[in-house]
């Protein structure tokens, strides 16, 4: 592991025992003024690894942008072993238009990972961020939501079968991890697969502020930094957790077959029982109706927001649960843990409309 020694673009890097908090130029608009990321980099006065925390590749993910500015205002570097590096926005543009992808031409920054210097522009913003900072890292977490009108429970994404990945992920402590390699472009993937071991924090929905949701990723920040001795005399968060593939039958996206208006049934809490009913369908008149139940025991760890829907559109994303999981699910319900995990359809009420969908 590479110690607080490892090179950051000379602008950006601070000295030991400093935090600096700066911006840093990856690419130009059309009138040709620099477009910036803000960065913080705080190093530790005591050696140690270098941990990079990526948050608003996609632009209207802003969970993780909070979770950031928290994290560098919680910590000092007289605190820290080792090294910091924040990148508090990743995707500019498409910050700056709230929206998911890079304006005019919709890429997506997080199937341009590495990126090219002499690709188009959203490839090169993604390279000049991943040369410039993920390269340099010893681990990485990036921080991400449920894309638009969907939400989704707390968890990460992360290729378990390779095992520092595996550590980082245990270390940062959700109780829900859904494992696999990702997909090509992914910042996750490319950065893993280059030594830099990287994994995806999904929470909750987009265009908001979930405070427990950014709690709770405070505290893994937290446990992560206590794990890799870059905050000593910190415990380490250890979960209890439920862990499926990418490509076996314990996940299912259930789908509506009938276009219309959602009624959803399940809740509060994101737990159902086989049979259970989990939404109905009704088209405008009213005379048809699709009753959508649970195929098996699960949890639902995403669902729609937006109510309405056409045939084939997901409805929600089902994990099946084995008898042990179904029990610890339970208890942990029992203990409040679910409270704020604002996946449930009540709290989408609540908080509806979403004043960007109107
Ligand atoms: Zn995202």
């Amino acid at each position: 592991m590479s110690s607080n020694g490892t090179r950051l673009p000379a602008e950006v890097d601070a000295a030991p025992g400093e935090k600096r908090q700066t911006r840093y130029e990856i690419g130009e608009t059309y009138l040709g003024d620099p477009v910036a990321i803000p960065v913080t980099v705080m190093n530790g006065a005591a050696p140690g690894p270098t941990i990079c925390l990526t948050a608003a590749i996609h632009g209207d993910e802003l969970n993780g942008v909070k979770v950031i500015q928290e994290v560098v205002d919680q910590y000092d570097p007289a605190d820290i072993h080792g090294r910091m590096v924040c990148l508090h926005v990743c995707n500019v543009p498409a910050y700056e238009a709230q929206q998911r992808y890079t304006p005019i031409y919709d890429q997506d920054m997080n199937r341009s990972f590495p990126g090219s210097s002499r690709g188009q522009p959203t490839s090169r913003m993604a390279n000049t961020i991943y040369n410039g900072f993920i390269r340099h890292a010893d681990m990485c977490l990036d921080f991400h939501t449920s894309t638009r009108h969907r939400t989704t429970i707390y968890h990460v994404r992360a290729d378990l079968q390779d095992s520092a990945v595996n550590r980082l992920t245990r270390a940062f402590g959700t109780s829900v991890v859904l494992d696999g390699e990702g997909e090509a472009g992914t910042l996750r993937t490319v950065a893993t697969a280059d030594g830099t071991p990287t994994i995806t924090v999904e929470m909750g929905r987009g265009h908001c502020f979930q405070p427990d949701l950014i709690e709770k990723a405070s505290e893994g920040v937290e446990s992560v930094l206590a794990e890799y001795g870059m905050l000593p005399d910190h415990p380490v968060h250890w979960p209890g957790w439920y862990t499926t593939t990418d490509a076996d039958t314990t996940k299912r996206w259930l789908r509506a077959d009938i276009g219309g208006l959602v009624e959803m049934h399940w809740g509060p809490y994101p737990l159902v029982r086989s049979g259970d009913t989990i939404c109905r369908i009704t088209n405008h008149f009213g005379t048809e109706e699709q009753l959508i139940e649970a195929p098996f025991d699960g949890l639902i760890v995403g669902s729609l927001e937006n109510p309405v829907v056409a045939p084939g559109h997901p409805v929600c994303h089902l994990l099946r649960l084995d008898a042990a999981n179904l029990d610890e699910i339970q208890r942990e319900i029992a203990r409040g843990e679910f409270d704020g995990y604002q996946i449930s359809p009540a709290v989408w009420h609540a908080d509806t409309p979403d004043a960007s969908e109107s």
